[in-house]
């Protein structure tokens, strides 16, 4: 087993060490065990570090039979003295999204009594989730709370205690860790065991920011980003609002001012367009000489205006189609107090049809030319 360099050094990323064996792949990689490494696996949910291995990239890091294997693309013989790289911006973006999640899952324990029971930490992503429901407001205060931790530069502290030592502690544990347990203390905060690199102090963390709250299994998950990886959010939602100010040429602190103008606006257009065409509607039905029309909106509310205005004008079977001969139309078809189905199943002998209906009442879709529909209705008038 190799030694674990990142358990005491977290810092540490560049480091000399011996080959101590090269397995190939099914995928024709190898894989690289060596004494001791600074690579971090995947495990505890987190994702592995990158870097290099003799200039060679590092593919990936797996934990696996109590051994670290490094993936790499060629073969180096057993014995071999190599040189390790770590890409530390990577390593410790990790570190302050690490140790944020210790100072906010401490303090949702602290403050809730409730537990992390689940951890994820990738390139992309980042999710904490708990025993118990946190709510906006809740996940508000304790986010705050954080960041005041990691304003307060708390130092953290990792070591191995002795069995007698860690009887008489009380520390937050996940489950799946195995061996000598390795604590690590945020003074003031938290006691939790983990496997994972830190920082070694907490202002090294820069900023926590919850992104986004939903119920999980009965508890609650969070996504959140903390250090780089915030300050790039950040970044990212400042362009956002930069671009959304030149496009509705608002001040950067009017863009909600300005979208509740444009809502309304747009409300009021619609509010218009709807009445100009309830006029052209109103107009077709005015001049129609069979109970039935063709209009080219298909928005259910006109079709239904005009069904009304049919009704007032013609007694018996009145029907309201919408669309055109090559994708076929939605109808609305009506008779008060009449039973449908014989129409319904002529129509679905004549047409190719998708729709239903109940007394007086049929609506769905139909294929077939404007001709043919009004052709077959002309039959049906009085039937
Ligand atoms: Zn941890």
């Amino acid at each position: 087993m190799a030694v674990k360099l990142y358990d005491t050094d977290a810092y540490l990323n560049e480091f000399e060490a011996t080959v101590t064996g090269c397995f190939i792949t099914a995928e024709g990689t190898f894989e690289l065990t060596l004494d001791k490494t600074a690579f971090f696996p995947n495990e505890g949910g987190q994702s592995c570090d990158k870097g290099t291995i003799n200039g060679m990239e590092v593919l990936n890091v797996e934990y696996k039979e109590n051994e670290i294997f490094h993936v790499v693309k060629f073969f180096i013989p057993e014995g071999t003295t190599v040189e390790g790289k770590i890409d530390f911006a990577h390593r410790f973006s990790n570190m302050q999204m690490h140790t944020g999640e210790h100072i906010f899952s401490g303090l949702v324990h602290s403050e809730f009594g409730f537990n992390n029971v689940g951890f994820h930490l990738s390139d992309n992503s980042a999710t904490m989730d708990y025993d118990g429901k946190l709510s906006e407001d809740d996940v508000k205060g304790l986010e705050i709370l954080t960041n005041r931790m990691i304003w307060a530069a708390k130092n953290v502290r990792v070591f191995f205690p002795s069995e007698e030592e860690l009887s008489g502690l009380d520390y937050r544990s996940k489950s799946g860790i195995k061996g000598d347990v390795r604590l690590v203390e945020i003074e003031d905060v938290d006691l939790c065991a983990c496997c994972a690199p830190h920082v070694k102090n907490t202002s090294e963390v820069g900023l926590f920011k919850i992104a986004s709250v939903e119920t999980y299994k009965g508890g609650t998950r969070l996504n959140y980003l903390a250090g780089e990886r915030a300050y790039n959010d950040y970044l990212r939602l400042s362009e956002l609002e930069s671009e959304l100010s030149r496009s509705l040429n608002a001040k950067k602190g009017n863009i909600s001012e300005s979208v509740g103008k444009l809502k309304h606006s747009i409300s009021e257009l619609e509010y218009s367009n709807i009445a100009l065409k309830r006029m052209k509607v109103s107009a077709v039905c005015d001049s129609a000489t069979t109970p039935f029309v063709f209009l080219e909106s298909d928005y259910v509310d006109i079709m239904r205006f005009a069904l009304g205005e049919l009704k007032s004008k013609f007694n018996g079977l009145c029907a309201v189609f919408a669309g055109n001969d090559e994708s076929g139309y939605r109808y609305l078809i009506e008779y008060d107090g009449k039973d449908l189905v014989d129409l319904a199943e002529k129509l679905k002998a004549t047409f190719e049809i998708k729709g239903g209906g109940r007394s007086g009442s049929l609506q769905g879709n139909i294929i077939g030319s404007k001709d043919s529909i009004n052709a077959f209705l002309e039959t049906q008038i009085g039937a």
